[in-house]
């Protein structure tokens, strides 16, 4: 615990001593070579980009902090805890990485230690043998389906797989997509990149993106209510006054645009407001709770799967850096309800869970608890995109330029990196370089994929094949 405080304070340290000056200039009379319409990782690597050939921009965030969807609360628990992100999926080509080490953070390869619970006792060997098999088989049905002709939901792809189904279901789906295998798209699942990898921050995920923005200048509390394109320059208003801009990029969740929160003049066209009405975010949710004593005897990091026999289901890290923090995960329809019914259902359910598998004991070692609802933030409204059947070829009509002047960015916008932190980031540096193309820098169009004869191994994303051991996760 202490090791971890200790860490969140150096990383605190090192966001005071950053330079206040902003990186790149704001024109002073409001006008933009490009405005940038929220500060979650695609708005900030967008930011970044601009201001890094010496462009002016504006980047407006809604809330009274940067970072979106990754987020660390230090003041709960005493400790960094990560309410949205927390891992970083291929660390060797993940971008945040080399921005978390040169913030002086660090960002190391996890283990992957993980246990399964049936009932009152850990998994014998002959379960955990049973258990990866169905996970196997499940997931590898999947993306076998995926790379057919004709999309279906990722469910009917499933093979019995006996009582193992609701938490093989429960891993493939909502800790992945934060949907249920039912409402996601087979071709999208298998478009999805393999995270066979992972990195952890110690001082948080979301610290890396408050430090990201520091050296920008973040207009916090500014939420953009409407977006005129109809002229020669893009007009953009906010609580605090207009702003003209010469291109945007656009990084609010599909959730946010399909909400009409924001206005457009005229309307946004029918394909991009198709693909936002269909790629919607499904639930996913943490709660942290503090567990004296290490009463569940896991290692640290551990991972915690439980045997269910309904989709209300969840998972628990335990040991969160060596801490007392333990973080469950609930999502999909069942943890969708639970979030609807409240902060107190959802710790209700996972101190049920735990009495159920550990004894009623469970329930004293249980100290201070935290649930985030991100479906009930209303700059946000869920958890990560995922296609439904049919929907993948969203994605790209989603990043598709509109009138070479509109760009469409974050998570939803890449089609192999959806869902994560990395993919947001990517998708930011390539609506940032578009809108700079747009208002005349020249940067040269990015190569065509290297061909298979000659791959890059250490920065080439890799599409997920069928593999025995492919475990896809998101805690
Ligand atoms: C519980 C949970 C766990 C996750 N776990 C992982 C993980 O372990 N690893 C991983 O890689 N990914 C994970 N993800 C996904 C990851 O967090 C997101 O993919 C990523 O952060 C999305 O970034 P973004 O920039 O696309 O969008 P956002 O982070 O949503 O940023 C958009 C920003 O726009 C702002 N905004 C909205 N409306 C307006 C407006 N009108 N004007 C101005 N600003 C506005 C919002 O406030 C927000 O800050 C997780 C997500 C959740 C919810």
């Amino acid at each position: 615990m202490l090791m971890n405080r200790r860490h969140f304070l150096v990383a605190g340290a090192a966001a005071a001593a950053m330079p206040g000056r902003a990186l790149g200039q704001v024109a002073a009379a409001g006008e933009v070579d490009v405005a940038i319409v929220g500060a979650g990782a695609a708005g900030l690597a967008a930011a970044r980009r601009v201001a890094s050939y010496g462009r002016t921009y504006a980047l407006t965030e809604a809330l009274d902090r940067a970072g979106g969807r990754a987020q660390t609360n230090a003041t709960t628990f005493g400790l960094p805890f990560d309410l949205g992100a927390d891992r970083l999926w291929g660390p060797r080509r993940n971008p945040l990485v080399e921005i978390a080490r040169a913030n002086g953070l660090d960002a190391a390869t996890a283990l992957r230690l993980q246990r399964v619970r049936i009932g009152s006792r850990d998994a014998r060997d002959a379960d955990a043998e049973d258990f990866a098999s169905a996970l196997s088989r499940a997931n590898r049905a999947i993306l076998t389906a995926g790379e057919q002709r004709t999309d279906i939901a990722a469910a009917r792809a499933v093979p019995d797989i006996g009582d193992w189904l609701p938490t093989v279901s429960f891993l493939l789906g909502p800790t992945f997509s934060s949907k249920d295998l039912d409402e996601v798209s087979a071709a999208d699942y298998a478009r999805a990149e393999e995270r066979d990898e992972e990195a952890v921050c110690r001082q948080g995920l979301g610290t890396i993106l408050a430090l990201a923005a520091v050296p920008l200048a973040v207009q916090h509390s500014t939420p953009v209510t409407e977006i005129d394109w109809s002229g020669r320059l893009i007009t953009l208003a906010t609580p605090r006054g207009t702003l003209r801009a010469r291109a945007v990029v656009l990084t609010v969740s599909t959730a946010v645009l399909a909400g009409g929160t924001i206005r457009f003049k005229p309307g946004l066209p029918a394909a991009l407001a198709g693909a936002c009405q269909r790629l919607t975010l499904g639930s996913y949710n943490r709660i942290g709770i503090e567990l004296a004593g290490n009463p569940l005897r896991l290692r640290d990091d551990e991972r915690v799967v439980f045997k269910v026999p309904s989709p209300a289901a969840m998972t628990l890290r335990g040991r969160v850096g060596g801490t007392d923090l333990a973080v469950a995960g609930i999502g999909g329809r069942a943890g969708r309800e639970l979030e609807q019914a409240g902060s107190a259902a959802m710790v209700a359910f996972v101190t049920d869970t735990l009495a159920a598998h550990y004894g009623a004991g469970i329930r004293k070692a249980i100290g201070r608890t935290f649930a985030t609802r991100w479906g009930h933030e209303p700059t946000i409204l869920g958890a990560v995109s995922a296609a439904p059947p049919g929907a993948q070829p969203m994605r790209r009509a989603l990043a598709q330029p509109i009138d070479n002047r509109l760009f469409v960015a974050g998570e939803a916008s890449h089609e192999t990196q959806w869902g994560t932190v990395g993919g947001a980031w990517l998708s930011g540096e390539r609506a940032a370089d578009q809108a700079l193309r747009a208002v005349g820098v020249a940067i040269p169009l990015p190569a065509s994929p290297a061909p298979p004869a000659q791959p890059k191994p250490e920065r080439t994303p890799k599409r997920r094949q069928p593999r025995r051991d492919d475990v896809p996760r998101r805690d």
